[in-house]
């Protein structure tokens, strides 16, 4: 039987790349809200109390689909999987019990990453206007400051990734994720991996846990 695997950590942690790779590795599905709401999008949730019969209704009307339907849409996903990285889901202690009762989890890998690492990596991201590429001034920066190699236009930081709303994504993500990392490693099943190394070092020091 495959794992069942939860990857949780700060924005800027490199939960999304390292799960894709332990997805790979151990032949696991990635489960993402984002993709398990675009799979699930018609969904019949007209017993639900909700306003819209399916999630999809939501998505087109650019409203945020409620807790109770991604909950429903999760245990969808993570029921048709043998073996699971779910990424970016709980991200409450309500939504932590309510995936007790949807499955049983083998480890919780809690990526840590110090505050200013993450502030500088999420601040160095920059994107080109004009084509959509994207850069970061430390990891992976374009041949010539400030200019995009694909067509030459002139690169901007996104207001998302100022210092300030950085900061406070992670002053929210903080304050909603402390209960739940709190939470697993009140049942013993939480493993913290050092997340600052190579990306080639995290995953060592992931698929380690995996491999218990
Ligand atoms: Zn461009």
């Amino acid at each position: 039987m495959g794992k069942h695997i939860l990857l949780l950590g700060p924005p800027g942690a490199g939960k999304g790349t390292q799960s894709k790779r332990l997805a790979d590795e151990f032949d696991l599905e990635h489960v993402t809200t984002g993709d398990a709401l675009r799979a699930n999008k018609e969904m019949d949730i007209s017993e639900m109390d909700t306003e819209y019969d399916t999630p999809g209704a939501y998505m087109d009307a650019g409203e945020l689909v409620p807790d109770e339907v991604v909950n429903a849409i999760v245990e969808e996903a993570l029921s048709s999987a043998d073996g699971y990285v779910l990424d970016g889901y709980p991200r409450n202690l309500e939504q932590a019990e309510e995936l007790s009762g949807m499955t049983d989890l083998d480890a919780v890998v809690y990526l840590s990453v110090d505050n200013d690492e993450l502030v500088d990596r999420l601040t160095g991201r920059r994107v080109c206007p004009d084509c959509g590429a994207s850069y970061h001034v430390e990891f992976e920066p374009p041949e010539e400051s400030g200019v995009c190699d694909e067509c030459g236009a002139e690169l901007v930081q996104r207001d998302d990734d100022t210092e300030e709303t950085v900061r406070e994504r992670l002053r929210v993500y903080e304050e909603n994720t402390a209960p739940v990392v709190e939470h697993y490693r009140e049942e013993g099943i939480l493993v913290e991996v050092d997340g600052e190394g190579t990306p080639d070092e995290v995953f060592e020091a992931i698929a380690d846990v995996v491999d218990q």
